[in-house]
């Protein structure tokens, strides 16, 4: 049988050759990689140091221990957050290709890459479960898809642990946190999350998953819900970090 599926997966390969899931070049076909090699290279974690409080890409010499110069003043109610990189050119590329209907067998391969990334992390605990950043009902069925949560799926089968995706809701019809100012995103997700019934997770881990983090507004709201119904720790995740007005230069 094994033989016959390896043969089976041979001929597929030969007649549909596997392409990259970016620019539909060809892939390496030993079978661990749905992009080519200068694809791929765009998810390797960048190498620029960045702040474990908040993400924010930024030279060592401005992070103490309670975080970088952007953050240290800030209450958050998560407790680290990790990214493969900087918002902008090609893994901005990524992130808009992967938000599109299209693109959940993208959200997906990059999900996996994100897992695989933090679980080499010293500082990383794994967690009882997986969640990502809800989207209100009318929203979803507009879009059809949700980026945040093909990416957290990913990451949970990963990490081997579950994806709780009913666990928090979104109450409300939210305008989209990129057209706000700041202090507008802080006002928008105000309130508009909660726990489903039915979830005892006092004292648990939590990892939240989503797709970009530009000001933390989402996240840190999100957060605050988990850790007013208990949940010890909270991490977040994220493809891209973005750095909007907040960059130190
Ligand atoms: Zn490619
Ligand atoms: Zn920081």
């Amino acid at each position: 049988m094994g033989r016959l599926r390896t043969l089976t997966s041979r001929t597929l390969d030969l007649l549909f050759p596997p392409t990259c899931l970016l620019c539909h070049g060809e892939v390496s076909r030993d079978g661990t990689s749905q992009l080519c090699q200068e694809c791929e290279s765009i998810l390797r974690p960048t190498r620029q140091f960045s702040c474990p409080r908040c993400a924010l890409s930024c030279p060592a010499v401005l992070v103490a221990e309670e975080g970088c110069h952007r953050c240290r003043h800030k209450r958050f109610y998560f407790d680290g957050v990790w990214s493969l990189g900087v918002y902008r050119a090609d893994l901005r590329e990524v992130v808009l290709r992967l938000k599109r209907p299209d693109g959940e067998a993208l959200a997906s391969y990059v999900g996996a890459k994100l897992a695989g990334y933090v679980n080499g992390q010293k500082t990383f605990q794994k967690p009882d479960f997986v969640l990502s950043v809800p989207m209100f009902w009318l929203r979803r069925a507009l879009r059809g898809t949700n980026a945040s949560s093909s990416i957290a799926s990913a990451v949970a089968a990963s990490l081997h642990v579950p994806y709780r995706e009913k666990m928090l809701k979104c109450c409300r019809y939210k305008k989209k946190q990129g057209t706000l100012r700041p202090s507008g995103r802080r006002k928008n997700v105000r309130g508009a999350f909660r726990l489903a019934k039915g979830y005892d997770i006092k004292g648990s881990r939590a990892l939240l998953v989503d797709d970009v983090m530009t000001t933390g507004a989402t996240a840190n709201e999100l957060s605050k819900v988990l850790k007013e119904s208990g949940v010890r720790q909270v991490c977040v995740v994220v493809v891209a970090r973005g750095s909007g007005s907040e960059s130190y230069i």
